[in-house]
């Protein structure tokens, strides 16, 4: 299936600010930044990572805002190139860094705004992975919650019905669920999974370290996660090309590829780069930890979690706010509720 996804999305006006330049440090001044990181992630106690579209792009799949995004190239009345298709798309160094930084036990917690499944198919444990926006190959029960992780992609978005029914068998009696399964990603009005979400509110607010990759935070709720780690008193490392929503709260902010970055992380701490050997799906951490790293489980390997569908709540909906002049942002804003309709909403991330 085509990677433009977007296209199977409601129209929308607002998308957020689109095609701001990219911005890249020197390398004396990246190196040393880098260092910087390396230490933060060694002396800290729980390091939890927010990942946009910015590190799927070396995959092959566009981001949205940066030059060459799905939005910026639609403001200018252009389409987006695809490398790839999403079942082809192999998970970039930066996905694989997470999986060893998880492995290594430096990272904790994984919250995803990527809707392209590779933080799932590079086998990152699902437990320790929060995708607030839906994934592509994942499935759900709208009765049960079982979710269901297929090899191809789900090919219906919007959070509606696939055409396919629950197999889950209860303990007692042999009669199936048979609830419908519907798609996982979600349009623009549609809320946040309520699991998904309150995991990476609890785990933003434990983290002593936010490090956030190749995003530029307009999205709400999910671009001000990393804020309530600040407001708990823990440090903000931001890397992205393009400036982001809150560059002025950042402990340190980078501007170099997620890659390289990553590259050099990896290197300063002393950790291998785990292997990509074809899909993989991971559902447990525990599972992992016991594991040697060359254990691949085998693909679609079904949820346990069950995601019980809560009451829309306006502020759980995905909104694409403005940079403002100098990219601040009120620390009041990080649990604002805006609830006008025409209010912009945004759909992913990107760098
Ligand atoms: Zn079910």
């Amino acid at each position: 299936m085509s990677v433009n996804y977007a296209a199977g999305l409601s129209p929308y006006a607002d998308k957020g600010v689109c095609g701001l330049p990219e911005v890249f440090d020197g390398p004396e001044e990246l190196k040393a930044k880098v260092e910087t990181v390396a230490q933060l992630i060694k002396e800290s106690q729980y390091m939890v990572v927010h990942s946009g579209a910015g590190i799927s792009t070396a995959a092959g799949i566009p981001d949205f805002r940066g030059p060459k995004g799905v939005w910026t190239l639609e403001e200018k009345g252009e389409s987006p190139h695809f490398e790839t298709t999403f079942e082809d798309a192999r998970p970039s160094l930066t996905h694989l860094a997470l999986l060893g930084l998880q492995r290594a036990g430096y990272l904790k917690y994984l919250i995803s705004q990527n809707v392209d499944g590779l933080h799932v198919r590079s086998g990152f444990p699902r437990d320790m992975l929060s995708e607030l926006h839906g994934n592509m190959f994942v499935e759900e029960c709208e009765k049960c919650g079982r979710q269901y992780v297929r090899e191809k992609v789900i090919g219906v978005m919007g959070l509606k019905p696939t055409g396919r029914y629950c197999e889950v068998v209860r303990s007692r009696g042999l009669r199936a669920c048979r609830g419908k399964l519907i798609s996982t990603i979600l349009d623009w009005e549609d809320p946040l999974p309520d699991r998904d979400l309150n995991k990476a509110e609890d785990a933003s607010r434990r983290a002593d370290l936010a490090l956030t990759l190749g995003t530029s935070l307009q999205i709400k709720p999910s671009g001000d996660l990393p804020l309530l780690t600040k407001r708990k008193g823990g440090k903000l490392v931001i890397v992205n090309l393009q400036p982001t929503k809150h560059d002025k709260h950042a402990h340190l902010r980078i501007s170099g590829y997620v890659d390289e970055v990553m590259k050099q992380v990896m290197e300063l701490l002393g950790l291998d780069i785990p292997k990509w050997e074809g899909p993989t799906v991971c559902e447990s951490s525990t599972a992992t930890s016991e594991s040697s790293t060359d254990v691949k489980p085998p693909c679609a390997v079904t949820a346990k979690a069950k995601v019980k569908k809560g009451l829309i709540k306006e502020e759980r909906k995905r909104e694409a706010t403005q940079l403002t002049d100098n990219g601040s942002v009120k620390e009041e804003e990080v649990s604002v509720k805006r609830e006008r309709a025409d209010s912009p909403v945004g759909i992913n991330e990107e760098k």
